[in-house]
């Protein structure tokens, strides 16, 4: 199985992806480049990540108490990544990149998350220099970004710690100012941090010259108390070896140190730490404390690390999506592959017929038709927000500003649908493969456990849902609500007009008005405790309702786009349409039902009765 076929038809007969160029940022490009660019990145991935996506799963990250210690493989990918200009892909061509639209972009890279998740830790690096780009002086861009875009550096994100997860306003990472002059650095602003950062990815490894940590931590107020709250925390470049202002290595090591590795259930690849900045292991210039360069202003930290979230979590959201699809393919060469048992006749089954694929039970055709159709809908949706990025970056001010809106709703749905059901999606693919999907003898079970991560990071699921319910569907108004209704109705006329499509329109025009009215419900008696007390279900009943929609849309255009696709190819989208309204959008009730009557079974239950 191929990936090309459903992405083409994604990008070009379904989000018209070849418009873009009509934009003057993409000016040079058309669909010959784009093409060009997805068949270098489909043939790395082929040659440099699949082969050795076990081999990173069983050569675990070890650190041989000076270096951690990763796979040849993992260098090799890292350095054919970086040579095919991807880490820049978007950014202008003064920065040295391909002003790429963000929708080709995240595409090219859905290759690499189907070929192995874990041996590159990219978005990191780009998310970082990114974020440097927007928010970083020209000193910092210079030294920082430029480097990371390069591949010469690599970058992280320290935002966690210990006993600060979700509730990033408890870091307790300090940072005060490092000497009178302070100020007089031209990397910015230098502070002396110290504290904690867990979870952090790709903290150590030896892949780079350098790695540049961007890292919350908060300034002390005048009593020298640490001010409560996120409007204390601001945002720090901390390179873990120090530099000079060409960006040299001077040849002293800052003061972060790996205080360990932790052993994660999948996601092997990518090294995973917890590193203390500051306890004085490498004191810089004989004082301990490691050194940052302030990004920004003073505690505006968190609103410039949240700058870039919208394109790292549709970036979670697709490798959700490319490891369930990794699933579907495999459990549906097995399930092609297998012989197993008889059909069922009129009479029962005939023991003296030779054996059925597993394939021709209708149990196993429903595993694999779910598996698409989670699949295959989520990577529509992924790259329907990507194509929103661009809009916002490059249409005129109302579109661009609907685009926004958009993000703001569908973001939440982009991170966690995937998360959940692609996740699904790889518990079916175990399933299909019976008791040797539960063995390392095949890959399926490995995909399920880099899988699992994706509810966790990045905001878990119940993060996510309070954000939707809490704040995105009532920011403004409640407006970018209102537009994604639009859209949603704009889909239904046209659907209404389809034979085939038109009761689907209906059932979606249904859920849609159960999602505004038990959005109403919920909030009814305006306390947030009532609300969002399942805002969990709330967000499933949404994540179906949108992935509906998608469905619908796509499903529009595969039949328009029938006489350049192969018959099968038709049919099988629209029985992952029909698959979609008739097994999984009834599902909605039952969710948005103890949403609407704001139930508090789970709220109020006392915790000795557990
Ligand atoms: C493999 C891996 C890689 C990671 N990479 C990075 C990284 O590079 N950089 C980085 O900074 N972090 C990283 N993280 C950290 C990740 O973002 C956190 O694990 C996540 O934010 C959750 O924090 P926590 O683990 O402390 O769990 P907690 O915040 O303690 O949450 C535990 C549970 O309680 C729930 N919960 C918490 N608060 C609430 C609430 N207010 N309402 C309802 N439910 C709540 C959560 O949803 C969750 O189910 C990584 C984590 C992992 C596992």
């Amino acid at each position: 199985m191929s990936l090309r076929p459903t992405l083409d038809f994604l990008l070009y007969d379904w989000l018209n992806a070849e418009s873009l160029s009509q934009r003057e940022r993409f000016a040079d490009h058309s669909r010959e480049t784009f093409d060009a660019v997805f068949d270098t990145c489909e043939r790395i991935a082929r040659e440099k990540y699949a082969p050795f996506n076990r081999t990173v799963d069983t050569q675990e990250p070890h650190f041989d108490g000076e270096k951690v210690i990763l796979p040849q493989a993992t260098h090799d990918a890292h350095k054919a990544y970086a040579a095919s200009g991807m880490l820049s892909a978007a950014q202008d061509y003064e920065e040295g990149g391909m002003q790429l639209p963000y929708t080709i972009e995240a595409a090219a890279n859905a290759f690499f998350a189907m070929a192995s998740v874990s041996i590159g830790s990219s978005l990191l690096t780009k998310g970082n220099a990114n974020l440097l780009l927007v928010h970083g002086t020209e000193a910092q861009k210079q030294v920082f970004a430029r480097n990371e875009f390069s591949g010469r550096f690599s970058g992280t994100m320290c935002l966690s710690e210990p006993q600060a997860g979700s509730s990033l306003s408890d870091i307790t990472t300090r940072a005060v100012p490092d000497g009178d002059d302070f100020e007089n650095e031209t990397l910015g602003p230098r502070y002396r941090l110290k504290g904690n950062k867990m979870w952090i990815s790709a903290g150590e490894h030896e892949l780079t010259e350098n790695i540049i940590h961007l890292v919350l931590a908060k300034i002390p107020g005048p009593d020298g108390k640490l001010i409560p709250g996120t409007r204390g925390i601001s945002l720090f470049i901390v390179p873990k070896k120090m530099v000079d202002a060409n960006g040299q290595l001077t040849g002293e090591r800052n003061d972060v140190a790996l205080a360990g590795l932790n052993h994660k259930l999948g996601w092997r690849g990518t090294t995973n730490t917890l590193l203390n900045f500051g306890e004085g292991k490498y004191p810089v210039g004989g004082q301990s404390g490691a050194v940052g360069y302030l990004v920004g202003k003073p505690h505006e930290g968190l609103r410039c690390m949240f700058h870039m979230m919208n394109e790292a979590r549709i970036g979670v959201g697709t490798a959700a999506v490319m490891l369930g699809m990794a699933g579907y393919y495999a459990s549906l060469d097995y399930a092609r592959n297998r012989p197993q048992g008889r059909p069922i006749g009129p009479s029962g089954k005939d023991a003296a017929q030779p054996q059925i694929r597993i394939i021709e039970h209708a149990d196993v055709k429903r595993m694999l038709l779910a598996q698409k159709a989670y699949c295959e809908g989520a990577l529509a949706l992924e790259l329907y927000c990507a194509r929103l990025v661009d809009e916002q970056h490059t249409a005129d001010a109302q579109a661009a500003d609907e685009a926004r809106l958009l993000l703001e709703v569908l973001t939440p749905i982009a991170k966690s649908w995937p998360s959940e059901w692609c996740l699904e999606a790889n518990s079916l693919a175990i399933q299909i493969h019976g008791g040797y999907g539960y063995t390392r003898d095949f890959p399926v079970e490995q995909y399920w456990r880099d899988n699992r991560l994706n509810m966790i990071h990045e905001g878990t699921h119940g993060i996510q849902a309070l954000d939707l319910l809490g704040r995105k569907v009532l920011m403004e108004g409640g407006k970018g609500l209102a537009l994604l209704a639009a859209r949603i109705n704009n889909t239904m006329e046209r659907a209404r007009q389809v034979p085939e499509l038109a009761t689907y329109a209906a059932a979606l025009g249904r859920a849609l008005q159960q999602v505004g009215s038990t959005t109403q419900a919920a909030w009814a008696t305006g306390n947030p405790s009532d609300a969002l007390a399942n805002a969990v279900p709330y967000m499933q009943g949404f994540g179906h309702t949108v992935l509906a929609w998608i469905w619908l849309d796509v499903a529009l255009a595969a039949l328009q786009s029938d006489a350049t696709q192969s018959k099968a190819v038709t049919t099988g989208k629209l029985a992952a349409v029909r698959y979609f309204f008739h097994y999984e959008l009834p599902k909605i009730s039952a969710w948005l039902d103890v949403v609407a009557s704001r139930d508090l079974t789970c709220a109020e239950l006392p915790e000795d009765a557990f």
